[in-house]
């Protein structure tokens, strides 16, 4: 069954967000009590009607939330594979541990990108007392099938050019805006970019018209080609855009995402990327055997134990494309 490509012409779409409880208190760490933050996120993608943007193919956003008492947030280790992991802070800072070695305290400004594989574990963590307020993004980018099973790597960048014209300046995070290019490994023709629009100065972002595009409003409000988005709400763009418009009266800041229609259909489930039912099942039973995916020293304290995956679902997990479960015309 053959994907639908991506819009080939402009098109204007809210995606309304649903709200995950990012770690669910039954987890329990190595002393009995509750582990993990009751931290609610705001998942943009995938949704129903759309899973991907480009390659982009997980979209969370949240905060910001003062997490003081929950003491931060507390990710326990996990696995992930087929996928690159894109952590983009706005406040807060977290401490990164991994299975290939990796301790990485991320600030605002700031990213880590985790290529995942073939496989990698790892936790993220709020640092204390600094980092209980936290607000960002936690981004997947699929692997293409070519690259999908190397192996894992994990990057941090502090320095992350920055493309700038007449009212707005845009961080390119991964991929390229116009002449900006990050140093971030990346595997498919995309872009992330985090956009300051300037208070009353309309402006116009250089897009590439084979890709397709969305932005989410992290902080203010704005138009966005035409019609207003606020803080916390994702629009997506389509494709076939030569340019951007954007305005703000109050100043805002958007984080643009975009790529090339990625074309292979693929099935995620829990923190994997995958292409078939059957390997989803193999690298759940893997990752519960302490197989594959490698061993973490959780920065967190207690020790954190790895989370478990929860159990596969009844049915047969379909390889989807980009477009999700919407019929065919
Ligand atoms: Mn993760």
């Amino acid at each position: 069954m053959a994907s639908r490509p991506a819009d080939p012409a402009p098109v204007w779409e809210l995606l309304p967000p649903r709200a995950v409880l990012l770690t669910p208190r039954t987890f329990t760490d190595s002393s009995g009590e509750p582990a993990g933050s009751p931290l609610t996120v705001q998942r943009f993608i995938p949704s129903r009607v759309r899973r991907m943007v480009g390659a982009w193919c997980f979209v969370d956003y949240y905060g910001p939330d003062d997490l003081s008492d929950a003491g931060g947030m507390q990710v326990p280790p996990h696995p992930h594979c087929g996928l690159q992991t894109v952590t983009w802070l706005l406040s807060g800072e977290v401490r990164h541990t991994d299975s290939v070695g990796s301790d990485a305290l991320i600030s605002p400004g700031q990213l880590n990108l985790m290529t995942a594989g073939h496989g990698i574990s790892h936790a993220e963590n709020s640092t204390r007392p600094i980092g209980p307020i936290l607000h960002g993004v936690q981004l997947w980018v699929a692997l293409p099938e070519a690259v999908r099973d190397q192996p894992a790597c994990f990057e941090h960048h502090e320095d992350l050019p920055v493309w700038q014209a007449a009212g707005v300046r845009a961080t390119v995070l991964l991929g390229s805006l116009a002449s900006a290019v990050s140093p971030a490994s990346t595997f498919s023709p995309l872009v992330g970019a985090d956009v300051f629009v300037e208070p009353a100065h309309p402006a116009s972002l250089p897009l590439n018209t084979a890709w397709e595009y969305a932005v989410l409003v992290t902080s203010g409000a704005a138009v966005i080609a035409g019609a207003p988005v606020t803080t916390g709400q994702l629009v997506y763009l389509g494709g076939g855009r030569t340019s951007l418009e954007v305005s703000s009266t109050s100043g805002a800041r958007l984080l643009l995402l975009g790529g090339e229609p990625f074309t292979e259909e693929i099935v995620m489930w829990w923190n994997f990327v995958a292409r078939t039912h059957d390997e989803i099942v193999a690298a759940r039973t893997e990752w519960m055997h302490g197989d594959r995916f490698g061993t973490v020293e959780a920065g967190g304290s207690p020790p954190q134990l790895p989370l478990p995956a929860p159990p596969m679902p009844a049915v047969t997990l379909k390889a989807r494309g980009a477009r999700g479960d919407q019929a065919a015309g």
